[in-house]
């Protein structure tokens, strides 16, 4: 395989648990080599670029200190532009790219999957409508390469609807692996070749945007001569400049990438800055030729924005965005593609079945070690129950009326049909007899006056909601009514 010049081939840095694969936290072998100029964030905003000493290498630039700059030199907020909304317009394609096998694994409590259990995970994806996948990071390991090889197989043999990438640095020593992965497994995968963009990065590393685009320019060319599709991937792009975010896509754009991926790689957006983002990238594009590429939206969760900024993304004209089972990934997590799935589906935007969700979820968990939290929305254990007298009595009139539509979605945004569950009523502190009359009925008891007596009495008193063999002992031990005869079949 031709490899390129030397200022990307630096030693391989190898992908850990923590942060983005390692090799973006670490200035080493990204850059070209010692002797060139850095532009540091205050030059560059005053207009001025200004030698900084030795550059290339991590740990500030020239001995100064961030006290000598303001942070809007060093962070550049997107959030803040106006017009300050964010609009919710139906996009004409939504995609999604599945992160679980290589963001989510950086979650640090994951344990790591076996590859008979990425393989049972990965043929979930294409029953809920999920088209991509990131099969992992093909150069942190020998043991890594081999599962993306094995993955990228499983896709093949079992003609499996996804089309996989793997994650990689801009960096021979990442896109090498990858394109060996490709010819070894005779599967078509897609490199996401990442670098760091903000100035905040640029100002720790001791990078210059021209060194940047060097190193961007011979890698994705380097990957494209290799047969690779290049999805070009800039990190914290929520907080980089406008110019610099211009300048590197272009760049990449320029030497043969055919997919742009914005990262708000430390969850900062707002979906107005999600939007404000994606319109720029896309009218940079657009202006200079590049107008039918396609773009990328991939989130975290460092704010708990993550599945509406993926919304307000699709809505500004990003095709796919990028997610993990149940939000789990580096540090508190990625966008929960789960709930953008439910989300999508409930808008109208996409026309998916996902009755397998759950067992999407459960699988992500299963093989992480991560438990679902019972309040988790949609696949939680508590996601359609509810032991509140008002709501129960709602929902058990609506089945009186033998409308199960109407019991579905009287007390519930979200109808627990849509992934093959149904609402459940339990009894608490909080119920009422509607609780415990649907609770005798489904369970098959009577509900005589002195059982519902006795449970609700019960419950009352209790300080928690009674699982079912509490109630059912209560029911069983309460006193026939005269003439009874005995629990229902
Ligand atoms: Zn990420």
């Amino acid at each position: 395989m031709r490899r390129v010049e030397s200022d990307i081939t630096a030693p391989r840095a190898p992908a850990s648990a923590s942060g983005e694969p390692s090799g973006t936290t670490r200035g080493h072998g990204l850059l070209p080599g010692a002797g060139g100029i850095t532009v540091t964030p205050a030059a560059r905003s005053r207009g001025a670029a200004k030698p900084s000493g030795t550059s290339g290498h991590c740990g500030g630039a020239s001995g100064r200190t961030v006290e000598d700059r303001a942070p809007s030199d060093l962070i550049y907020d997107w959030n803040e532009l106006e017009p300050r909304s964010c609009s919710l317009e139906p996009p004409a394609v939504v995609e999604l790219n599945d992160e679980t096998l290589r963001d989510g694994l950086q979650c640090p409590s994951v344990r790591q999957p076996s590859l008979r259990e990425k393989q049972e995970f990965l043929r979930q994806l294409p029953t809920i409508g999920i088209g991509a996948a990131d099969i992992g990071y093909a150069g942190a390991s020998a043991a890594a390469f081999d599962d993306v090889v094995e993955l990228a197989k499983t896709i093949g043999e079992a003609h499996l609807a996804i089309r996989p990438n793997c994650a990689g640095r801009t960096h021979v020593h990442d896109i090498d692996p990858i394109a060996d992965a490709q010819q070894r497994s005779g599967v078509a995968i897609d490199a996401a070749l990442f670098i760091g963009s903000s100035p905040i990065r640029q100002w720790v590393e001791g990078w210059s945007v021209s060194a940047l685009v060097q190193t961007i320019e011979k890698a994705v060319s380097y990957a494209v001569h290799a047969g690779l599709e290049v999805m070009f991937v800039t990190e914290d792009t929520t907080r980089a400049r406008r110019e610099d975010i211009a300048t590197m896509y272009l760049a990449a754009a320029g030497a043969g990438a055919t997919r742009f991926c914005i990262s708000d790689t430390v969850g900062q957006a707002t979906p107005g800055g999600v939007q404000q983002v994606v319109h720029f990238l896309s009218g940079v594009l657009d202006d200079h030729g590049f107008g039918q590429a396609a773009i990328d939206w991939h989130g975290h969760r460092d704010r708990g924005l993550d599945v509406m900024n993926a919304l307000a993304a699709l809505a500004a004209g990003a095709k796919r965005v990028h997610g993990c089972a149940l939000g789990i990934g580096e540090r508190v997590g990625n966008t929960a593609l789960d709930l953008v799935l439910v989300n999508v589906a409930l808008l109208g935007w996409k026309n998916v079945d996902l009755l397998n969700l759950p067992t999407y979820c459960r699988l992500a968990s299963e093989m992480t070690g991560v438990p679902i939290p019972r309040n988790y929305p949609v696949v939680g254990e508590d996601a359609f129950t509810t032991s509140t007298g008002v709501h129960a009595a709602a929902v058990a009139k609506a089945y009186d009326k033998g409308d199960a539509w109407l019991a579905d979605r009287v007390y519930s945004a979200v109808p627990a049909s849509l992934v093959g569950r149904h609402q459940e009523i339990s009894i608490g502190p909080m119920s009422g007899k509607s609780n415990v009359l649907y609770w005798l009925r489904a369970h098959g008891f009577d509900p005589t006056p002195e059982r519902m007596g006795a449970v609700l009495e019960a419950a009352k008193h209790a300080s928690h909601v009674l699982d079912d063999a509490e109630a059912t002992r209560i029911a069983e031990s309460a006193v026939p009514a005269r003439g009874e005869k005995g629990l229902l079949v």
